[in-house]
């Protein structure tokens, strides 16, 4: 075991020996969100490192004054891709937040945002018992009212952001994922599918584009029983949480032979592939955690994995399409969503300026540091209307949410799809429903 290092306790401190691959080149700067914003060291990638060592050293403590600069952090990734020295900055910042977590208390108003978010969010049953008081609150006019009156205002900030970042509401009655949905034509692979809490409740047509894809790839679909994958807590340094999470996924997918285990939402994908490590010291799961770790991928992933079989009909669409920090980043996947995207005759895909800066959404960054976040989200929406496109895309339901508020912001409105979305519509050959915007 490591000797005790000050300000950090001996369960897994961030790793001094990873905290000097750090070689101060300062590639990183131009690519963090907070530096871009505040232009301040310990707000950059390289100032957050020199921090945790310094916290090593004892030089300075682990406390309300430093923890500021690692809450401020989006834990996007983007400063690991653009790090020449291939500095592990995720596993630093995710055993920094994990440390905080258990030492460093927090404000009362803080607390009692957190634990709402983590009370709702990873609990489909608890969304969905919300989602009736949330179809009274459109329909009965009360929310047009306190808009026009200003009275959201009165809100503390993270409850403003919250109202802001209010989803689209699925229509009555949509009937759930079938258990089991077979391949169409000769079967290739036999997957079974991560379908999401805010997913499965506020977007359900994503995990049914998910299941029509797959199949017409020839993919048989397997849907069993499911709870949360633990990716808020995993990325907010809620350990054992998180951990007690991926155990009962693990073991929910364990029932049945799957060749490969698919998701279409960025931000769980990233964690899903980090189960290995994540129960790595758990003599049960260590393996199986480890095996089905390996078996995921992106639903982009996989689907540029297999030679197209699908009969594609054009959609004539001006698309940006927004990579989500946890697919560009965290797991490294830019190319695969446009090349399925590029299946689709007619669609025209435009890049967005600074596509490597994050939009600001981030888990629930957008929700605990939401006037940073508005900041980033506003910068993205200019972008993307700069960009001339006449919809939007992103393979992470935080990501567009946080796109179609900060449009709205300035008035401006487009349709924003999942890519999936896009696939089944073009398979269907049918018009596009305004899903969002
Ligand atoms: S994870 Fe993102 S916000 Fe955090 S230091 Fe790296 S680039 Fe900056
Ligand atoms: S690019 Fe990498 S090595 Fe250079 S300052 Fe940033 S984290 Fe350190």
């Amino acid at each position: 075991m490591r000797p005790h290092a000050p300000g950090f306790d001996p369960h897994h401190p961030p790793d001094p020996a990873r905290i000097a691959e750090c070689v101060h080149c300062g590639f990183c700067l131009a690519s963090c969100p907070t530096y871009l914003l505040w232009h301040r060291e310990p707000d950059s990638p390289r100032g957050r490192i020199d921090l945790m060592r310094s916290i090593h050293e004892g030089v300075i403590g682990l406390t309300p004054e430093t923890v500021r600069y690692f809450d401020n952090c989006l834990g996007c990734l983007a400063c690991e891709t653009a790090c020449p020295s291939g500095v592990q900055y995720g596993l630093l910042i995710e055993q920094t937040r994990a440390q905080i977590e258990r030492h460093v208390p927090r404000p009362p108003g803080d607390r009692l945002v957190r634990w709402l978010i983590f009370q709702l969010f990873p609990s489909p049953e608890r969304l969905r018992r919300l989602l009736p008081l949330l179809r009274l609150y459109r329909a009965s006019g009360l929310r047009s009212a306190l808009h026009r009156l200003g009275l959201l205002r009165l809100l503390p900030a993270p409850l403003q952001a919250m109202e802001a970042l209010l989803p689209p509401l699925p229509p009555r009655g949509v009937a759930p994922l079938p258990g089991h949905t077979p391949a169409v034509g000769e079967q290739r692979l036999r997957v079974g599918l991560v379908s999401g809490c805010v997913q499965r409740v506020f977007f359900p047509q994503v995990n049914q584009a998910t299941v029509t894809v797959l199949a017409a790839e020839g993919c048989a679909v397997v849907v069993p029983p499911q709870g949360c994958c633990g990716a808020l807590e995993f990325h907010a340094g809620l350990e054992e949480r998180a951990r007690q999470r991926a155990r009962t996924l693990v073991a929910a997918f364990a029932a049945t032979p799957l060749d490969r285990i698919v998701v279409n939402a960025a931000g769980c994908g990233a964690t899903l592939k980090a189960y290995g490590a994540l129960l790595a010291e758990d003599e049960r799961w260590a393996a199986p955690a480890a095996r089905f770790a390996a078996a995921v991928r992106d639903i982009s992933e996989l689907l540029a994995e297999l030679p197209p079989r699908g009969q594609y009909h054009p959609l004539r669409l001006r698309l940006a399409y927004q990579d989500a920090c946890h697919l560009q980043h965290a797991q490294r996947i830019r190319q695969q969503p446009r090349a399925v995207l590029q299946r689709i005759p007619g669609l025209e895909l435009v890049e967005l300026e600074e596509a490597e800066i994050c939009c600001g959404s981030a888990g629930v960054y957008n929700l605990v540091n939401p006037l940073p976040a508005r900041e980033l989200g506003d910068r993205k929406a200019r972008q993307v209307l700069a960009s001339g496109a006449a919809a939007l895309a992103s393979a992470n339901p935080g990501c567009l949410l946080q796109i179609q508020s900060a449009l709205a912001r300035v008035g401006r409105s487009l349709p924003a799809y999942h890519p999936v979305e896009l696939l089944a519509a073009s398979l269907r050959g049918a018009p596009l429903a305004r899903a969002r915007g």
